[in-house]
């Protein structure tokens, strides 16, 4: 099969590799698409997560590797010892692995699972044309009605789904979400189908547009603390919580100088650096900050399928197209490093061979 293979430090090849047979417990996904985000470009100028020098202690990679975790597809194959799949159906996952014993895992806390992996960081994923995976964290896709190309947005979602209860917000509650790229346009959708009142900033007029489509009763466009804060009170909002999206030092200033006292603010954005906080403004506002960590699959992963069901054609602004594997280092990683990608999401068919129009809603 073909597939994008990783190397090294700006090494991704497109390879012919042995199609992989699913070990018992596992299944075979022949692969609709693939999206790919800033985890993808930072690990491609780097590897921090691909185990290519050591063996992975839950996933016993080590080696090359085949990244990829947001995908979707269709059964191809069925590993011993596992039911309740046919070939053919239409499947997703959160791409999420965890160890099952430790004190977090038997809590239910499995994003935080002390040995936490996922397919596509840890072991192979799905940029390729096949990838298996194991059957315990993969979702029949049919009961949601999902087009297959609407489908491979599940795991992005699923990390939204998980930052939003993270935030635990009401119904009506005035929220802000702060960065509307990426994960900031899922969890836009995801709130304000949560029935909370949504405000998203940005720099970027075209994602703004996006976000308000996806369900922002209003946008602004700031940055930093001083035009935020004095772009929210213009239009007269005041946030009780906040989403931070951006991983910056300035958004981080900015959230904690626009949330209301006593609200709550949830980190989602991964930093690159340890950032400095405020705590003087912390401590008086008695503000509440709160992580958020990749995904449950068991909890987040159907919630994130219906939520994307909900409205599928929104998605189409999103991730207007799907671009051949060939295509995935100049036409997809390189403008994400550049920070020009012309779209919040992109996908990857490994089937394509030039770039093609998705197609968000069912036939
Ligand atoms: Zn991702
Ligand atoms: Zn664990």
């Amino acid at each position: 099969m073909r597939a994008a293979v990783y190397h090294g430090a700006r090494d991704l090849r497109i390879e012919e590799v042995p199609r992989p047979r699913p070990a018992p417990g596992e299944v075979l996904v022949r692969v609709h698409a693939n999206g790919i985000c800033g985890t993808d470009a930072s690990e491609y100028l780097g590897a921090q997560m691909y185990p290519l020098h050591a063996r992975h202690g839950l996933t016993g990679h080590h080696g090359p590797m085949i990244p990829g975790h947001e995908f979707a597809g269709r059964i191809a194959e069925i590993g011993d010892g596992v039911d309740g799949f046919t070939e053919g159906e239409p499947v997703v996952t959160g791409s999420a692995l965890w160890c099952g014993v430790c004190r977090q895992c038997r809590a239910g806390r499995t994003s935080i699972c002390v040995q936490y992996a996922t397919v596509g960081l840890h072991r192979d994923g799905g940029l390729a044309e096949f990838v298996r995976v194991p059957a315990h964290i993969v979702f029949r896709a049919a009961p949601f009605g999902l087009s297959d190309d609407a489908a491979v947005l599940t795991q992005p979602m699923a990390i939204a789904v998980h930052a939003l209860r993270r935030g635990r917000p009401r119904a009506g509650e005035h929220v802000l979400v702060l960065g509307a790229g990426g994960i900031g346009a899922f969890l836009t959708f995801a709130l304000a189908q949560h029935g909370a009142h949504v405000v998203a900033a940005d720099l970027s007029e075209s994602r703004l547009a996006v976000a308000r489509r996806l369900g922002a009763s209003e946008t602004v466009r700031a940055g930093d603390a001083g035009a935020l804060s004095a772009a929210l009170a213009e239009i007269g909002f005041m946030p009780t919580l906040v989403y931070e999206v951006t991983g910056t030092d300035a958004g981080m200033a900015a959230a904690i100088a626009a949330v209301d006292a006593g609200g709550r603010l949830v980190t989602v954005g991964i930093a690159k650096h340890p950032i400095e906080v405020d705590a003087r403004r912390v401590t008086t506002k008695e503000l509440e900050i709160v992580g958020t960590n990749a995904l449950i699959g068991r909890d987040d992963v159907p919630e994130a399928a219906h939520l994307l069901a909900r409205d599928p054609a929104a998605w189409q602004d999103v991730a207007p197209v799907a671009i051949p594997l060939e295509r995935i280092v100049e036409d997809g990683i390189v403008p994400m490093l550049e920070g020009r990608a012309a779209q919040i999401k992109l996908l990857v068919d490994p089937w394509t061979r030039a770039t093609r129009p998705t197609a968000m809603t069912n036939p």
